[in-house]
């Protein structure tokens, strides 16, 4: 798979960005369970460091989450693809909505395996600087607004998916209704010291709960900013 029309390359694959020290992450997410082709195809190739603060680039392919300013951080390289895989797994969502655009990485890692991703972000700046860099990887088929996410975006309802990358008490339920009819939601679930990673779907039997594990988000916040 080649991802998008420009991808920051180091032909070379030497330094501290370059192809290498990408497969080494790919190795590493596979080692933890990643097994989705799809997934670990992408994380090679979405370019993390564009993602990150300047001065972190050097620490864009460790697998841990980062600053992004404003008391945010773009995500874990492994609970990205876990949550990725986690939406994919029951069939190829179309249409896509993220709530916590943040850095925008979870988006541009969800961009070339569905048609359409929604973001959602309530910090304008983090939103102004997320829409740049989808821009600059050539992610076209994003959206992203600014508003609170716990509404969603029910102009654009219903969802085949919904991927919510900041942590609730509890699931919105805004956010459940506007999610088609056997679609899948993915959200961390709980206070700080406490968060589970849920994934909820709807079938015509009902609502499906499980849960994939602990996880450590920013909370889910009110309002704008
Ligand atoms: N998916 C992001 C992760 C960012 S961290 C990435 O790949 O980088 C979570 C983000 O959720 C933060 O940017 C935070 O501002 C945002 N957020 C928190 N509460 C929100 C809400 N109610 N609506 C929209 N975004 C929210």
């Amino acid at each position: 798979m080649r991802l998008f029309g420009h991808v920051d390359r180091d032909p070379g694959g030497l330094g501290m960005t370059g192809q290498r020290v990408r497969d080494r992450l790919v190795e590493r997410l596979r080692a933890e369970g990643i097994r989705d082709p799809r997934v670990l195809d992408v994380m090679r190739q979405v370019p993390r460091h564009l993602f990150v603060d300047e001065g972190l680039e050097s620490r864009a392919y460790e697998d841990t989450a980062l600053p992004i300013g404003l008391g945010q951080t773009i995500s874990q390289p492994y609970v990205v693809a876990r949550m990725t895989e986690a939406l994919l797994e029951h069939g190829t969502p179309r249409r896509v909505l993220e709530i916590g655009t943040g850095s925008g990485y979870q988006a541009a890692v969800l961009a070339p395996l569905v048609a359409e991703v929604y973001s959602v972000e309530r910090i304008h700046r983090l939103l102004r600087e997320a829409r740049m860099r989808l821009r600059r990887i050539g992610a076209a088929n994003v959206r992203a607004r600014h508003d609170d996410g716990r509404l969603g975006w029910p102009e654009e309802a219903p969802f085949d998916a919904i991927i919510v990358t900041a942590a609730g008490e509890r699931i919105e339920p805004a956010l459940v209704s506007q999610l088609a009819a056997e679609g899948v939601l993915v959200a961390p679930v709980g206070p700080p010291s406490a968060q589970r990673l849920v994934r909820l779907r709807r079938t015509p039997a009902g609502e499906l709960r499980e849960d994939l594990g602990g996880v450590s988000f920013v909370p889910l916040l009110g309002g704008l900013a």
